[in-house]
C-alpha cells in the first residue's frame, strides 16, 4: 500500500500532461511506516531512454546512484517510481515488467494531450510474471474507481501480467 497526497497526484498529473506526448517519469521518496509507503517526495526525473521515450522509460544509473547516496545521507528513502503512459492505459507494459524490481512501487498514469486519466500502481510480484495492483490510500472513491476501470478493460494478455488487488 502507498500513500500519496492529493498534492503529489497533482504534481505526477502536471508533469505528464507537460511531458506530453512523450513518457514522463519521476521517483517517489518517503518512509515506510505501519507497512505503508508514506510519500513525502514526487521528484521528476529525466526520461534517458534513447529510442523514443513515447513507450520507454528509463531512469540511469547515475541517477539511481544519486538517489542511493541521498538516502545514505540521511535523505528520503526511494520508495518507488512514477511514469506516463500517453494515449495508452494505466497498466503496466511487458517493458515495465521486465524492467521491474521487487519492493518498489511502480505509479502509472495515463496522460493525453488534453490532461490526465487513470493513475494506478503497481508491485511485482515474487516468482510470477505478474504486476500486482496496489491500493493508493486514501483508497475510497476515484482511486478506486479507477482500478475497477483499468481492470475491467484488461485483455487476457493484460490478466497474465496485472493482478487484481
Ligand atoms: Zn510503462
Amino acid at each position: 500500500m502507498i500513500r500519496l497526497s492529493d498534492e503529489q497526484e497533482a504534481a505526477i498529473r502536471a508533469h505528464a500532461v507537460r511531458d506530453y506526448p512523450y513518457e514522463c517519469c519521476g521517483a517517489l521518496l518517503g518512509r515506510v511506516e505501519n507497512g505503508v509507503k508514506v510519500i513525502a517526495e514526487v521528484r521528476p526525473i529525466e526520461n534517458t531512454h534513447e529510442d523514443g521515450h513515447e513507450r520507454r522509460f528509463q531512469i540511469s544509473a547515475d541517477q539511481m546512484f544519486a538517489l542511493m547516496v541521498e538516502e545514505r545521507n540521511g535523505g528520503w528513502t526511494t520508495l518507488g517510481f512514477y511514469h506516463s503512459h500517453p494515449d495508452h492505459p494505466a497498466r503496466p507494459s511487458q517493458y515495465d515488467r521486465d524492467h521491474a524490481f521487487e519492493g518498489y512501487s511502480y505509479v502509472i498514469v495515463s496522460s493525453r494531450k488534453d490532461g490526465t486519466g487513470n493513475l494506478t500502481s503497481w508491485e511485482v510480484v515474487e516468482n510470477v510474471p505478474s504486476f500486482r495492483a496496489e491500493r493508493i490510500e486514501p483508497w475510497e472513491g476515484p482511486r478506486q474507481q479507477q482500478y475497477e476501470a483499468v481492470m475491467a478493460a484488461l485483455t487476457d494478455e493484460d490478466r497474465d501480467r496485472c493482478l487484481a488487488i
